[in-house]
């Protein structure tokens, strides 16, 4: 099998976290889950006491920020500072965080300079909001994401119901629409369908489907 990076892009709960676990399992390659990075480096900034929207407060650690991604059992831990995060960077409230500290260069520099150095080396599934459109625009395989902000934020809910916490659906709803438009309207490297990428609406589709959807693209081509 030649190296190839799969790159899921498109707002949140648009269901790319879903199709990337399926599709990296069904072929066996690394799944990277981005969105992860920024996660850690917000709660990297709350635990120094850093706005994270302050440019200059975040510049002061993002340089040797300790990010590492570990897999153990498929999935995937995000480890910051040596501790294990993946549940703390899940909570509701890191997601506002993580949109607000996305938009600083300093800090997409950073994360893209490790994201392509993990793609460089294995063939993987990354999702994101801008991996076809910035990180990797050579990707074999671009896929853009998207679904009714109903249906993504009662998606949302489920999600949060399934680790406990309660969030209304009307706040996920406010909080998802905030969160687009940061994403897209920030200058640097924004959420964007990069102009070859797939387009899939999952509004009306199970995951199964929508990972079908992608496995068929894949599998058509003949990289496997
Ligand atoms: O995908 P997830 O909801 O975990 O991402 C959290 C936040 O991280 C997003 O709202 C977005 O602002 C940011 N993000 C990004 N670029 C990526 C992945 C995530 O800006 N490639």
């Amino acid at each position: 099998m030649e190296h190839f990076n799969v790159a899921l892009d498109g707002p949140s709960g648009s269901g790319k976290s879903t199709a990337a676990k399926a599709v990296s399992g069904k072929l066996n390659i690394l799944y990277l889950d981005t969105g992860a990075m920024y996660r850690a480096t917000a709660l990297k900034a709350i635990k120094c006491g850093v706005d994270c929207l302050d440019e200059e407060g975040v510049k002061k650690f993002i340089d040797d920020i300790d990010i590492k991604i570990e897999y153990r059992d498929g999935s995937q831990h995000t480890l910051l500072d040596g501790e294990d995060v993946s549940l703390k960077i899940r909570e509701n409230h890191v997601s506002m965080k993580a949109s607000d500290i996305s938009s600083l260069k300093c800090v997409r520099l950073k994360m893209v300079e490790l994201q392509r150095k993990i793609a460089s080396e294995m063939s993987c599934v990354l999702d994101g909001r801008d991996i076809g459109s910035f990180v990797l625009p050579d990707a074999k395989f671009k896929f853009y994401i998207t679904a009714d902000a109903d249906v993504r934020a009662r998606r949302r809910q489920k999600e949060l119901a399934e680790r406990g916490q309660t969030v209304d659906f009307e706040t996920l709803k406010k909080e998802i629409e905030q969160r687009d438009y940061n994403d897209s309207h920030r200058e640097f490297a924004p959420l964007k369908r990069a102009d070859d990428a797939i387009l899939i609406d999952t509004s009306d589709m199970s995951a199964e489907e929508v990972a079908e959807k992608i496995l068929g693209v894949i599998g058509a081509s003949n990289v496997l």
